[in-house]
């Protein structure tokens, strides 16, 4: 049942109480996937055919000749790119945890926007109440 308000600014309250209950849903919502969410790892998978270097060698002329593949686990920290080499086996495992962590950002990204609109109603209500 709702209330019924006189003032222009209860009804305001109501609306920003009715507005918060969704943001709040949608916030439940949101959270539960990051239950869903496996094991992660920041960075992006690369797969390499190289060069071995050897003049002789066909890979030196021919790119279809190229080694490999060879994998590589890239990623940034503290500013710097760091490549870590995956064996054959470890590549496929490195790269879904990677999706992992690219879903992991969205999530978060999508948590931290819907709070700060949160917050920002919250602080409202609570100024609201200073008012009167
Ligand atoms: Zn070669």
């Amino acid at each position: 049942m709702s209330r019924v308000f006189v003032s222009k600014s209860g009804i305001r309250t109501v609306e920003r109480n009715a507005s918060l209950e969704r943001y709040a849903q949608r916030f439940r919502e949101l959270r539960r996937g990051l239950e869903q969410i496996e094991y992660f790892c920041k960075g992006t998978v690369l797969k390499r055919m190289m060069k071995c270097g050897k003049a002789r060698c066909a890979c030196a002329s021919d790119p279809t000749k190229r080694h490999g593949p060879y994998f590589e686990l890239t990623y940034k920290a503290n500013g710097k790119t760091v490549n870590v080499k995956l064996s054959p086996e470890a590549a496929p495992l490195y790269k879904a945890a990677a999706q992992q962590y690219r879903k992991l950002k969205t999530l978060l990204n999508r948590l931290d926007k819907l709070s700060k609109n949160i917050l920002r109603h919250q602080a409202k209500l609570a100024e609201s109440k200073r008012e009167n």
